[in-house]
């Protein structure tokens, strides 16, 4: 996915708070800070009995015009239909799963490398109880900067303890310097990027490459997609007949893509296989109605899929508060 130049971010931040009545001025003070700190970040549900973890790494504008589609009319007419324009506001999840005694985090959001709207996922993390040391596992959906950013703090790996499982043909894919020289000068910036996130975890014998369709762990496993990169990757967790798809980015714009899920984005690698990937995975995920987790849904971004003629209907997950109530 891409990044809206951080400005719109800012200026967006800028005109809310000129909207805060003088009563809120105090608060005000350190505006970013503080509208940052209102926001959870984290919400917990259940698949059977394995808990997992959606974490924000925050939201960030989309410009619509990365998208990709003969039918510029209908694409503009399904964010009317949305009451939504360009930049859409898009968030950046990333999940955890508790599985077995191990720490398992479903992608590593953006780090520095997408502006200050975003790098909350270690913020997220730690506010749902759970320190970055403590990451057994990280499951990358694919090698894009907002899914593998997060993997680095500058010189230091965020998750220093984690083993990182991806498939071989991204890293075949993202590492190969001819790659880099082959791409368009605005995408070369991806494998820079890729290059810098991935060798610190390669140079310590921390990235462990899978090929294909593999059993995981116990009740979680890859599920090959490939489209949006060379070795895009699904990763399905099933427990007592429940069963939950991380999608990574089968969409970026649920607004325009659910009503037509034929509209690529100037990032799918190969459209046409992105496109069918996409076509492929709703039918699925929409006859068989299980839970899907796609990485730029709005937070927390899990839910089913519901078929209407060709397009389709977002169902999010229903919200359980399941906190303890507290003794007044
Ligand atoms: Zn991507």
């Amino acid at each position: 996915m891409k990044l809206y130049p951080a400005l719109t971010t800012l200026a967006l931040a800028c005109a809310l708070l000129t909207a805060i009545p003088p009563t809120h001025a105090a608060e005000a003070s350190s505006p970013v800070v503080g509208l940052t700190q209102s926001q959870a970040g984290y919400h917990r549900f259940m698949v059977g009995t394995v808990e997992v973890t959606a974490l924000s790494d925050g939201t960030i504008g989309l410009d619509t015009q990365l998208l990709q589609t003969p039918d510029r009319h209908s694409l503009d007419d399904a964010l009317k239909v949305a009451h939504v324009a360009s930049p859409l506001d898009t968030s950046v999840n990333a999940y955890l799963v508790k599985l077995k005694g191990r720490l398992i985090l479903v992608d590593a959001g953006t780090g520095t490398l997408f502006g200050p709207s975003l790098n909350k996922l270690p913020a997220s993390l730690r506010a749902a109880g759970v320190d970055p040391t403590q990451i057994t596992d990280v499951l990358v959906t694919h090698v894009h900067t907002d899914h593998t950013g997060g993997l680095m703090s500058g010189a230091q790996r965020v998750y220093p303890n984690a083993t990182v499982h991806v498939d071989q043909r991204e890293i075949d894919y993202w590492l190969a310097t001819a790659n880099e020289q082959a791409a368009p000068k605005e995408k070369q910036a991806f494998f820079r990027q890729a290059r810098a996130s991935l060798a610190p975890y390669v140079a310590t014998g921390q990235v462990r490459a899978f090929d294909g369709a593999q059993q995981l762990f116990p009740g979680l496993r890859s599920v090959p997609a490939p489209g949006h990169t060379p070795g895009h990757t699904f990763y399905a967790l099933e427990d007592q007949g429940v069963k939950l798809m991380f999608w990574g980015d089968v969409m970026h714009a649920a607004e325009v893509q659910l009503p037509d899920p034929s509209v690529t984005i100037v990032y799918d690698v190969d459209p046409e296989a992105a496109r069918t990937q996409r076509l492929r995975a709703f039918a699925d995920a929409a006859q068989a109605g299980y839970m899907v987790a796609p990485a730029h849904m709005a937070f927390p971004g899990v839910g089913r899929l519901r078929v209407e003629g060709t397009a389709y209907r977002w169902l999010p997950l229903p919200y359980v508060n399941d906190a303890a109530a507290a003794k007044n």
